[in-house]
């Protein structure tokens, strides 16, 4: 009797470490969030108010869950409160909607400074010449499991929702695209045909982006910076197609419809079309400069 007694204590010990982490997130997700977190979700999550109830209970679990799993870090003496933590999460989760993955599996910490910040860069100039410098950015993403993120701009983003910029839609679009092992503008699509288009339809997108870039045409639907590479407009496409999808889908038909197909919501449904005279006319402007891209293939 002891014997048992003494395997059976033996076998909780070692099941425990596997079984008590299942616990705790059951125990979260059968909890409801409170009142001050589903308006915090109404303020600074664009699209919730407008989404259908299933979704929206949809978009909770997917923030309990990630609130129970992900560790948030305020830098130079920022606070985390949970006006941070559900803006955050609110707007990350917005990407995983409709989907049976994991969220953000290899994502473990959220650091967060009050505003823009400074991180140092080494940059190769002419001759091979290597100058330390110091960059100001409002987001990072990192393949080991960091995202870095600006509270200040975190904030505008989400409430001027219709601008299409959006740090925390960029930065996450980055964790998704360096799930499938490069971040190179291509996420997890599954299966060949799925890459055959998504290439085609975005890396003709990305190349005329390219073009308007340098040659100073603006369209006032994707940002330039998109340009930068074919991350970056992965990245920041993900921004647009949240924030201006019915210019996105008027300009970049196609493009949408692969983001529509990839992210498995339509944000048309979430906003009303703005008037005629929101989407804008091309205009051209001189060309800040010589700027040349990078050659760079999906
Ligand atoms: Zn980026």
């Amino acid at each position: 009797m002891d014997a048992w007694l003494w395997i059976s204590l033996a076998a909780l010990a070692c099941a425990a470490p596997l079984l008590y982490p299942r616990w705790t997130l059951r125990r979260a997700l059968a909890r409801p969030l409170p009142p001050e977190a589903l308006a915090i979700l109404e303020r600074n999550v664009g699209p919730y108010r407008s989404m259908e109830p299933a979704l929206r209970e949809q978009l909770r679990q997917l923030v309990k869950r990630f609130l129970h799993r992900k560790k948030f870090v305020g830098c130079e003496g920022l606070e985390i409160d949970d006006e941070m933590r559900y803006t955050i999460a609110g707007q990350a989760c917005l990407l995983l909607l409709n989907r049976p993955s994991k969220v953000y599996r290899a994502l473990h910490t959220i650091l967060v400074y009050p505003g823009a910040f400074l991180v140092p860069r080494q940059e190769v100039g002419p001759g091979g010449v290597v100058t330390a410098g110091k960059h100001t950015l409002l987001g990072e993403s990192w393949d080991d499991g960091r995202v870095v993120l600006s509270w200040d701009d975190a904030l505008r983003g989400a409430r001027d929702w219709r601008e299409g910029q959006n740090v925390v839609l960029h930065e996450f679009a980055h964790q998704l695209d360096s799930e499938s092992g490069h971040g190179n503008g291509a996420p997890y699509l599954g299966s060949h045909e799925n890459y055959r288009n998504w290439s085609a339809v975005l890396s003709r997108d990305f190349a005329n982006l390219r073009h308007d870039a340098y040659y100073g045409r603006q369209d006032g639907v994707i940002d330039h910076y998109g340009a930068t590479s074919p991350a970056e407009f992965f990245a920041v496409a993900t921004e647009t197609f949240f924030g201006k999808p019915w210019q996105m889908a008027e300009r970049h038909a196609a493009l949408y419809d692969e983001l529509r197909k990839y992210y498995r919501v339509d944000p048309r449904e979430w906003q009303a079309a703005p008037p005629a005279e929101a989407v804008e006319a091309p205009v051209f402007m001189a060309p800040s400069g010589q700027r040349s891209f990078a050659v760079a293939s999906w």
